[in-house]
């Protein structure tokens, strides 16, 4: 729902100024519709339903894998693609994996999205309705801003959804940022958001040589700058921030390669997700990539442990409905309503 919509359509009315609060807790709470709003009058219920649509995002496929995770893709009222995973554990948590941008501006060698076209930025709005289309379905708990995009290239909407999320069921604690090291963004993150929301940095080689193949970023915002906006972050927060490394074999799978992560980060300030690698096909160049073995993972995983630096490995889900990490991507003729429109 378009929260700035929302309040103008209310102002004009001359409506009270706790109607958007009434409206937004029952559409942070699930409900499914206007109607279903018993303590907001009839008529202007009916008058919300014309002018402020109840999802800024429109839903165009589901795909549900065997594992219980569900991917949508939805598309915004100006026609770009944007993709959403919802996560089952075993345990009863419930995860949202949001978009941030429709496509990523990024090129990660490994990741799919940067191969589709790059869209735009999305609102706060267009953020939550994607946790609201789940929310809908079930109770969520954990949100992860690890879909589509770079999260802290955006990042005012981001914080802005973030910042709202507990009123749809998932705490700050419970809400992970993820970053390229994007350093305008994570510096402006780190300085400012109080909130106890988790900083994730995407870091998959400690050698900033083979970083700058894998993430042209690097060129741009090196390793050890953002290593240092990190490290601020933790002395002020004393929360850990996530290491994300995409396990490539041959490439950063090597146990010297541990050795100098574990040494890059220290035992303090950083705990490693090491993610299995989700086919996504060749990198730009057309070379294939491969992922690591479980042998590999297993040897990398205890070099890390070694050297006393908290290391877990990332559970897959979703690999084959194409909604695990980095698999993102959508065809541009899903934005096809945008296109004819325009001609
Ligand atoms: N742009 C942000 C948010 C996306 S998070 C970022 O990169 O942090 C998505 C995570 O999945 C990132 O850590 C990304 O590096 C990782 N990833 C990308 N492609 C992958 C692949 N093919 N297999 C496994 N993980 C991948």
């Amino acid at each position: 729902m378009d929260l700035a919509l929302l309040d103008d359509v209310l102002a004009t009315r001359g409506e009270p100024s706790f109607r958007t609060g009434q409206v937004w807790a029952w559409a942070a709470g699930g409900a499914t519709g206007y109607e279903a709003m018993t303590n907001v009058p009839r008529s202007l219920r009916a008058a919300l339903a014309e002018d402020v649509p109840f999802s800024t995002l429109d839903v165009v496929t589901e795909a549900r894998s065997s594992d219980g995770t569900v991917k949508t893709l939805f598309r915004t009222a100006d026609g770009h693609p944007v993709e959403a995973v919802l996560m089952r554990y075993r345990d009863g948590r419930r995860s949202v994996c949001v978009s941030s941008q429709s496509g990523c501006p990024l090129t990660c060698t490994f990741c799919a999205t940067g191969r589709m076209r790059f869209g735009r930025n999305l609102t706060a709005s267009e953020i939550l309705d994607q946790v609201l289309h789940f929310r809908r379905v079930e109770a969520v708990d954990h949100a992860v801003f690890m879909g589509m995009g770079e999260p802290l290239m955006n990042v005012d909407a981001v914080v802005e959804a973030a910042l709202r999320l507990p009123d749809v069921g998932v705490t700050h604690r419970r809400t992970t940022v993820s970053t390229v090291g994007w350093l305008p963004g994570l510096t402006r993150f780190a300085a400012e958001v109080t909130a106890p929301i988790r900083l994730a940095l995407s870091l998959h080689a400690a050698d900033p040589a083979l970083r700058r193949e894998l993430m042209p970023v690097e060129e741009r915002y090196p390793l050890e700058d953002v290593l240092g906006v990190c490290r601020a972050h933790w002395e002020r927060t004393r929360r850990r921030v996530f290491v994300e490394y995409v396990m490539l074999a041959g490439v950063n799978d090597d146990p010297g390669q541990a050795r100098l992560l574990a040494r890059t980060l220290g035992r303090e300030a950083f705990k490693v997700n090491l993610i299995p690698y989700n086919p996504t096909g060749a990198d730009r160049e057309g070379r294939p990539l491969h992922g690591s073995s479980r042998d590999a993972i297993a040897a990398f995983k205890t070099e890390l442990e070694r050297a006393r630096v908290p290391v877990t490995v990332r559970l897959t889900r979703g690999r084959d409905i194409a909604a695990a990490c980095g698999q993102l991507a959508s065809a541009p003729r899903i934005g096809a309503r945008a296109t004819t429109d325009a001609a």
